[in-house]
Parts: structure tokens; C-alpha cells; sequence
């Protein structure tokens, strides 16, 4: 890692070697899928891997598949074999060994699955799985069981059905589109998509789960988001899990989107050798409001299969918060969770201020570590407060 990655620059790529000025195409989303690095050969062209790499791509054909958009693959630092956009889409030979503790569906999400494709897990809200295909591949993938089309499970979406769920079921009234990568539909899909869902009165609110802006700002054009803004109230949650990965064309696709009168929020995975110092986290995050997005969730790695190489210690996640919180703004501290093992949902994970809480009393401490002391007005009985009404009543003139 270079000093310049944590510098709050919007650069335009990292000084690269894949000659983006000499492509005429190279702003057409299209050009860009089309020429996505999925090949060890192609990859072979443009850097020299590691042998772990070497043996990962060739593992990963039957796992999750490799593919890196053009965009994103100009991030990547040829000359450093640690460089953290790198530790998130090229595989690497630990892939292939599953930690005792891994699943191949570690939230537990088949089984929540009243519909195929419609995970309700939540009382109020389901997240729903629209498509198998992204931009680019993330090593990491939560549900790489059945994202890039080559594992042994295929995801299947059975749409008349999950709509009429959504149709009966009048407690849900809001609905996450994920996959895979809802913005890789065309504007007139996702459009039809969108507009189905606004049909159903109860479903109060949609949102959005994309790395598009990061890895394909190219399909963040001005159509989609006339398109987008009809379907509101919308939010998207993007993905970013590096300040690298924040270049001037994705600030400008966020800026867009923002415009169009979408809160973005952003989601990161803590990975190890990627984003685990508060250093790394605070960049990210101050980037992220520089481009009008809102630190949401940062989720402790999931246990995938063959991630083990990936996830950090718990409390590497609590000292982040722990380095942010008081330090820098509010806005831009997310919170930490854990998805529950199974299926327990995003447990909330922070750092303990409350030193003590006894009745009528709170020790606390804050961001420097000083100690303070609250009365607890919780515990006031309604005795002494009728006795302190009628003394207020007394003393009025
Ligand atoms: C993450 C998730 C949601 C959304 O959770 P929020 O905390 O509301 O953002 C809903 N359903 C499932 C299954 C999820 O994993």
C-alpha cells in the first residue's frame, strides 16, 4: 500500500498499464463487460501472479468464477502481490481449502426461503435474489454457492410466485433486490422489475444492493437514473471495501445517482490485508461521504468456504469502530455486525461504553477513555415523581 491510496484524491486509476486513453470504448459499459479479465491467460498478459494466484485461478473455474471488469482491473497495483484491490477479485490457492467452521451457505439463507429466490427472514422486509450474474466477482462472495454460474447450485428466482408472496404477505413493506447484481439488468427490465413491485400498495419502500458504481461506473448513465428516479422512495447500498476503489469516475457515478435523489449507503467486508486498520476504514469512510454515500454496515467476513485467508479477528472489527467513533464524524462510523451463523441475521457488534450500570446509576466512558457518571433516571420511582410534581405545583405563583 502506497501513502497516496489513503490521501482523500479521487484519481482517475491508479497509474496503470491497461492504456484506457488509446480505447475508444472504454466508457461504454458494454465495451467493458465484454472485455472483462476471465481468463488466466488474459491475466497472464497483464501481470505476473504469484504462484498462489496461479493455482487459484485455475481452481476457481469450478468454483466461483473469476472476472474483472477493465475498470476495475486498472486498480490494480502490478507491482504489489498484497495490493488489496487485488486480494478481492484475483483467487488465490487458500480458496480451496474449506475451514472446518465454513458452509457453502453461511447465513443460512436456503432455508429461509419461503420462495425460491425470496429470503424472509425479518418480520417486515425480504431480500430478494433477482439475478446470479455481477460485474465482477468478489473472492468473498456470501453467497457464491450460487453467484457466477459455475458451482454445483444454480439460483433459482420463481417470479410469479415470489410476487404473489410479496402480494400476501401485507407485513412485508420493504424489499431488497440483490443477487448477484440487480443494475447488470437493462433499464427497461429492471424498470418493468421496479414498476411490478410499486404495484403492490403495502410495499412501502425498495432498495437496491450493487456494486455497479464500483466496478461498472460506466452503466450509472443518465437514463437509468431518470428511469430509477420514478420508482421512489428507492435507496441503493453499494460496496466498497478500499479508498482505491473510490476513482473520479466512480465519485461521479455516485454523484449521479445522489442527484437523482437516491440515499446510497455503503456496505464494506472486513479482509484481512485489505481494509483491517482504522487507518484504511477512516479513509474509506471520509471518501465515501466526499461522494455523498453513508457508511451502513460493516459486516465481520462471513464464513464462506475457502475464506479463511480473508477473515480477521472480532475484535480487529471493534477496535475499527472503536478508532472511528469520537475520532471522526458521526456519519461516517458504520455499524460492525455479524450475520448470525445459519441464519440469525446482522447482530449488532460494538465497542462497550457502559462500564457499569447499577440502579440509578450509569459509568460510562468515552471516546479518550475518561470515565463519566449518569443518574439513571430509569429508575426513579412514580412516587418520587408525584412527590416532585406537587413541589413544582406548589412554587407555581
Ligand atoms: C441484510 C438483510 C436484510 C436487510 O437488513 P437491514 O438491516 O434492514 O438492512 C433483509 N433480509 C435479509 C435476509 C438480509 O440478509
Amino acid at each position: 500500500m502506497t501513502h497516496h491510496d489513503l490521501e482523500p484524491l479521487f484519481v482517475s486509476h491508479a497509474p496503470g498499464y491497461w492504456p484506457q486513453e488509446a480505447i475508444a470504448d472504454w466508457n461504454d459499459a458494454k465495451w467493458q463487460l465484454r472485455n472483462r479479465v476471465d481468463s488466466l491467460t488474459e491475466l497472464e498478459s497483464h501481470l505476473n501472479l504469484t504462484q498462489e494466484e496461479r493455482a487459484g485461478v485455475l481452481l476457481a473455474g469450478n468454483k466461483l468464477a473469476m472476472s474483472i471488469t477493465p475498470h476495475f482491473f486498472n486498480l490494480i497495483d502490478r507491482d504489489n502481490p498484497d495490493c488489496p484491490i487485488r486480494r478481492q477479485v484475483i483467487p488465490r490457492i487458500e480458496e480451496g481449502w474449506n475451514a472446518p467452521e465454513e458452509l457453502s451457505d453461511p447465513c443460512g439463507e436456503d432455508s429461509h426461503m419461503p420462495v425460491p429466490g425470496l429470503v424472509h427472514r425479518y418480520p417486515d422486509r425480504v431480500l430478494f435474489l433477482v439475478t446470479d450474474r455481477c460485474a465482477s466477482y468478489c473472492r468473498y462472495c456470501t453467497r457464491s454457492r450460487v453467484v457466477s454460474g459455475v458451482g454445483e447450485q444454480q439460483l433459482e428466482t420463481q417470479w410469479e410466485p415470489a410476487f404473489k408472496y410479496l402480494q400476501e404477505h401485507t407485513e412485508i413493506r420493504d424489499v431488497l433486490l440483490s443477487g448477484g447484481d440487480p443494475l447488470l439488468f437493462s433499464d427497461d427490465r429492471l424498470d418493468k422489475l421496479l414498476t411490478r413491485l410499486r404495484s403492490i400498495p403495502h410495499l412501502q419502500f425498495l432498495r437496491i444492493g450493487s456494486r455497479i458504481p464500483i466496478f461498472l461506473p460506466q452503466r450509472i448513465t443518465p437514463a437509468l437514473c431518470e428511469m430509477l428516479k420514478k420508482h421512489h422512495p428507492l435507496f441503493i447500498s453499494v460496496h466498497t471495501n478500499h479508498p482505491r476503489e473510490l476513482t473520479s469516475e466512480v465519485r461521479d457515478a455516485l454523484g449521479r445517482l445522489a442527484d437523482a435523489g437516491i440515499p446510497l449507503g455503503n456496505q464494506s467486508v472486513l479482509l484481512r490485508g485489505v481494509n483491517d486498520s482504522v487507518e484504511v476504514q477512516k479513509a474509506l469512510v471520509h471518501k465515501l461521504l466526499m461522494c455523498r454515500v453513508r457508511p451502513y454496515y460493516l459486516y465481520q467476513c462471513d464464513l464462506i468456504n475457502g475464506s479463511s485467508h480473508l477473515r480477521t479477528p472480532v475484535a480487529d472489527g471493534v477496535a475499527i469502530i472503536e478508532g472511528l467513533r469520537g475520532h471522526t464524524t458521526g456519519y461516517a462510523v458504520p455499524q460492525f455486525v455479524i450475520d448470525g451463523p445459519g441464519g440469525g441475521g446482522k447482530i449488532p457488534i460494538n465497542p462497550n461504553y457502559l462500564i457499569d450500570h447499577s440502579p440509578g446509576r450509569v459509568s460510562l466512558r468515552n471516546y479518550e477513555g475518561e470515565t463519566f457518571e449518569y443518574p439513571d433516571p430509569s429508575q426513579i420511582s412514580q412516587s418520587s415523581l408525584a412527590q416532585l410534581h406537587e413541589l413544582a405545583l406548589n412554587r407555581c405563583p
